[in-house]
């Protein structure tokens, strides 16, 4: 391939420690929240006309945000032969044409954010601060991919004999379907279509249910910014039959797809049992990720970093740590401050800059993480559980916790949510613990902290994970400088906002001439 260069145009955002910046940041994105939302199927030529299902705020459901309407199967049909029918002509756009609109898209963006920040927080949960590194995430992946496509997508000559040319051409698939989770509703949403997009593929994208309302203003964005319509088509829908329905379709050329990895497996299973060409998917699932920390490291900066990586957008990123393994000598310490650190933690209103940490995402979600705390009472030692306040009641709120467990068998699943697990080490037993995280199978983020060069170096190399942070929080993965993307049953790769993410997006056509 040409150059896989990176480019550093990372968005600007806004200075997050100014706080005469911050506080006319939250007066336009509660300027720019409007009474009520709504989105419905964006597919041209189908008339869908199903009722409106309310979508209500994490933090008080009591307070109506918004109506969707979903895609039922005959819309799904008329999108697929939409979608077929205008990827020729998307295909043949010059790439750096796609690359424009999608950096027109990014500026767009940019000049909106109170908007989309405003949607984030009202159907997400998502705190100011995360509402700006969301859409800074966005537009860096619109930009990001707008410039790989230009440097990837150009006619590569090879060499050859004398009176024979030989090229080789990067071209979309044919028809992707993006398939998205509702904790990164516009980053991932957006930065899984802008690669479709800019690599030639018609795009279906259906985005969680969760998060119908800001992917409905997400596509129109960029269709504003010049997508055609019938290249990229909005479905939202329920994943069990709207999902299903488009990755069983034979007419689809891949997936891209990030969620749990049961879902992926799903997905796998129904492309491959289509009679069609194979399909291509891409998945980026779940973790199990571990902070290791040793007694060389900084108790107050593991615990700083532990608390930002734990409970940051509470607890509901696939980065997140779960698990902190903590060497005996400083564990009694690193306890301690961190239940201290954590009586600081401000559950509440993720509009109010004052909140540390906002709702989950929706009842299941709090029942999954209650019925979790209940058997962690039983099992393990608590070592902190914020308070909750009163209107607390109102929302999907889930008090952060910790606890020390006596070994990592007894987590068995990934927690999606602000619980942190310590499990205690001795000095002989570094290498059984690297062993004991490989053993999950997961293999997404670690984090390590330590201040000898050796232990570092052993854990970096015999851990499989994808993305391995030292001496700092293991979350919020910057496009272009930090390629995010697991292993094993975290992933398939390539890496989201890496070089090597366009590619996989398209076909490669050799051309020999006889000169
Ligand atoms: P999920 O339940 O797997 O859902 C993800 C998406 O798949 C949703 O849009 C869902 O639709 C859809 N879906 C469900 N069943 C489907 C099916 N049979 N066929 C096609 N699509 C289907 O995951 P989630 O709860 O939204 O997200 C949380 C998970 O995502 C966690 O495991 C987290 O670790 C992972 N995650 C990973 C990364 C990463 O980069 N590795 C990033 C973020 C999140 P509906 O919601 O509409 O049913």
């Amino acid at each position: 391939y040409r150059s896989f260069g990176i480019d550093r145009t990372n968005s600007m955002g806004i200075n997050l420690a100014n706080d005469d910046q911050l506080r006319t940041l939250a007066e336009q994105v509660n300027a720019a929240a409007r009474a009520e939302w709504r989105a419905a199927p964006l597919v041209p030529g189908a008339n869908a006309a199903g009722p409106d299902i309310a979508v209500t705020n994490p933090a008080d459901r009591r307070q109506v945000v918004g109506q969707w309407k979903a895609a039922d199967s005959a819309t799904v049909e008329k999108a697929v032969q939409n979608a077929v029918a205008a990827h020729d002509a998307w295909n043949m756009t010059p790439a750096a044409s796609r690359a424009a609109i999608l950096e027109h898209a990014a500026d767009l963006l940019e000049q909106r954010m109170p908007l989309y920040i405003a949607l984030c927080t009202r159907e997400a949960g998502k705190s100011i601060p995360d509402g700006v590194a969301e859409v800074r995430e966005a537009v860096d992946f619109l930009r990001y991919y707008a410039g790989q496509a230009r440097r990837q997508f150009a006619v590569e000559p090879l060499p050859g004999p004398t009176g024979e040319s030989n090229t080789l051409q990067l071209s979309g698939r044919g028809v992707f379907v993006c398939i998205s989770p509702w904790n990164f509703p516009l980053a991932i949403f957006l930065g899984q279509i802008s690669a479709a997009l800019a690599a030639g593929n018609s795009v279906l994208a259906k985005p969680a249910e969760q998060t119908n309302l800001i992917g409905y203003y997400a596509v129109k964005l960029l269709h504003e910014a010049g997508v055609p319509e019938a290249v990229l088509q909005f479905l939202p829908g329920d994943g069990a039959t709207v999902g299903a329905a488009l990755t069983k379709d034979p007419r689809i050329a891949g997936v891209a797809f990030t969620g749990s990895t049961d879902t992926a497996r799903a997905i796998n299973r129904a492309l491959a049992a289509r009679d069609a060409a194979i399909g291509v998917l891409i998945a980026e699932t779940g973790g199990q990720n571990a902070l290791i920390a040793d007694s060389s490291s900084l108790p107050e900066q593991v615990v700083k970093d532990a608390i930002a990586s734990a409970f940051t957008s509470a607890g509901q990123r696939c980065s997140a740590a779960r698990v902190l393994f903590v060497q005996d000598d400083i564990a009694d310490k690193v306890t301690t401050m961190l239940a201290g650190a954590m009586a600081e933690l401000k559950v509440g209103d993720p509009g109010l800059l004052s909140t540390d940490v906002g709702p989950v995402i929706d009842e299941d979600a709090l029942k999954m993480l209650r019925e979790h705390a209940e058997r962690m009472d039983r099992e393990a030692t608590k070592i902190a559980e914020v308070a909750l306040d009163a209107e607390a009641a109102n929302g999907s709120f889930f008090a952060p916790r910790a606890y020390t467990l006596k070994s990592l068998d007894q987590l068995h699943k990934e927690i999606f949510g602000p619980v942190l697990h310590v499990v205690r080490w001795k000095a002989d037993q570094l290498d059984a613990v690297i062993d004991q995280i490989n053993a999950t199978g997961y293999g997404l983020t670690l984090g390590i902290h330590s201040r000898i060069d050796e232990t570092i170096e052993k854990i970096a190399s015999r851990i499989k994970v994808g993305n391995c942070y030292v001496n700092r929080n293991q979350i919020g993965a910057v496009v272009g400088v930090q390629p995010f993307g697991g292993q094993n049953l975290s992933g398939t790769g390539p890496k989201a906002g890496g070089p090597h993410y366009l590619p996989r997006f398209a076909t490669e056509k050799t051309i020999t001439v006889n000169t």
